[in-house]
């Protein structure tokens, strides 16, 4: 049983550690962004390197008290709050940002697990390389969190997820050992890999302090295009058309419903689409080297697609200013969704194949439960990732359709296991998704997971309740 961090804890740590460790928790701390939990934290701990990490988990072990990591806070399943049992410790990775180095003759960098997302981006871009890790919460979200979460975004059809970005990392294990991982090697076979291991494990298995990344060459040419389509499975028949005639270099493919644009032209209406008639849309975006420019590819692609009928209109941008612009609309859909007010919302993902499939039949499950439910639907369609999420019908509260919200997300959590998809594809586990794991998981896989749990963990302080 975990004891809470109470203030004789609180005062025994504050008379162990340097001046200023602590902090008393703020509304910021506790709140997640789709407010589904409220956490608590006795206080949080801000250290400056990993030796004061490793003093704090000591401290922790030694009295039994639960420890929660926080990076930016963006995470979407509730693994960053803590809402009941025991009050914890936060610990947040906010002082622990620095570059320490950019090796461009690695194409690797070393950085601190609370560097922003978007501070690691300029680092690289500044040393000539990428980073290709992209999503919408990039000036929020930590490298921490997005290891400890393996997430995704954008970029995932041509460069992988956090977890194929990494190439070594730093942690703090349960009982205070820092486990020193920081190589830049593309190959090392010596034994288990716990950097796999920590990678997407939220926080329940270790603190990650640092982490050695990829970077890339940046490309020199980019070609992004806005295009309008009848229908998902046109959508899937255009990718594969790209795929076949542009390989690698297609680095995104994006689906877009019309109700996100509607949803931006009521709650965000500078941000416009370039062109907005029709029901659904793709963002495309190719890139390539120095001595290929993709556009005369991406055009003629396009202009057969056009004749097939498998898109209606298209724009491709002109200039880095509007590709930015078309970014931006895609970007923003999730935080209309979220001044929309959802009812439930799902990030899962599918066999490629069997995506509009699963949309027509998801639709005829939805509407059995209850009419007039409004869709929107978006995601990473190349990496077979959709979010699906459900709001209620104009001038309805989602309030006013809780009562159905757990059926809804059984529907179609059901049906994505019936298709062998994932219910969580980039957001994780979290605490949103423990009894989903539970209901989906795979057995044996989900006791080696206790049993992992178990041995690095024994007394259960990292993170505890999140995932398992
Ligand atoms: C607008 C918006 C768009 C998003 N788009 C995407 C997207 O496209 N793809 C995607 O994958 N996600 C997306 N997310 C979700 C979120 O940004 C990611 O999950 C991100 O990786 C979380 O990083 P964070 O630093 O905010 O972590 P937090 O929210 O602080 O924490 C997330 C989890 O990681 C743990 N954790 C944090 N830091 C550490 C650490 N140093 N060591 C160990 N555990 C740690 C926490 O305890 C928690 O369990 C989006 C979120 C928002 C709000």
């Amino acid at each position: 049983m975990l004891n809470p961090a109470d203030a004789a804890f609180l005062d025994r740590l504050a008379a162990s550690c340097p001046p200023g460790l602590l902090r008393p928790a703020e509304p910021r701390d506790l709140e997640e962004p789709r407010g589904r939990f409220q956490g608590r934290a006795a206080a949080v701990a801000m250290p400056r390197d990993v030796a004061e990490v490793a003093a704090l988990i000591r401290a922790c072990a030694a009295a039994r008290v639960g420890v929660v990591p926080l990076g930016g806070g963006t995470g979407l399943v509730g693994g960053q709050v803590k809402p009941d049992g025991p009050v914890p410790l936060v610990l947040s990775l906010a002082r622990m940002r620095r570059v320490r180095a950019v090796l461009p003759d690695e194409e690797a960098v070393v950085v601190e697990a609370g560097a922003t997302l978007a501070e690691l981006q300029a680092a690289a871009e500044a040393a000539g390389l990428v980073f290709p890790l992209s999503l919408a919460a990039q000036g929020s979200c930590t490298i921490g969190g997005n290891l400890a979460t393996n997430a995704g975004g954008t970029q995932v059809l041509r460069y992988g997820n956090a977890r194929d970005l990494c190439l070594g990392i730093e942690a703090v294990l349960a009982d205070g050992s820092v486990l020193h991982g920081l190589k830049t090697l593309r190959k090392d076979n010596t034994g288990y890999d716990l950097r796999q291991l920590l990678i997407g494990s939220e926080g329940t298995l270790g603190i990650i302090t640092a982490a050695s990344l990829r970077l890339f060459p940046r490309p020199a040419h980019v070609a992004t295009a806005w295009l309008a389509l009848p229908d998902p499975e046109a959508a899937l028949a255009l990718f594969g058309r790209m795929r076949a005639a542009l390989g690698t270099d297609l680095s995104a493919f994006e689906l877009i419903q019309r109700t996100g644009l509607d949803f931006l032209g009521r709650f965000m209406p500078d941000c416009r689409a370039p062109l907005d008639r029709g029901p659904w849309f793709v963002l495309a975006e190719v890139a390539a080297g120095r001595h290929a420019d993709p556009r005369g590819g991406l055009e003629s692609v396009l202009a057969e697609a056009l004749e097939a009928g498998l898109i209606t209109d298209g724009v491709l941008a002109e200039s880095l200013a509007q590709a930015a612009a078309i970014w931006r609309v895609r970007e923003a859909i999730p935080e209309a969704g979220r001044l929309r007010g959802a009812i439930a919302s799902h990030d899962v993902s599918l066999p490629r194949s069997r995506i509009a499939q699963f949309l027509r039949a998801a639709g005829r499950r939805i509407a059995g439960i209850r009419q007039g439910l409004v869709i929107n639907c978006f995601g990473h369609l190349g990496d077979g990732n959709l979010h699906y999420n459900l709001f209620p019908p104009d001038g309805d509260s989602p309030a006013a359709h809780r009562d159905i919200r757990d059926a809804l997300s059984e529907a179609v959590h059901d049906l994505v296991h019936e298709m062998d998809g994932s219910i969580s594809a980039e957001h994780g586990i979290g605490r949103l998704r423990r009894a989903d794991l539970r209901r989906y998981g795979d057995p044996a896989k989900l006791a080696a997971m206790r049993a992992i749990k178990a041995a690095l963990d024994p007394a259960g302080i990292l993170n505890p309740g999140a995932v398992l």
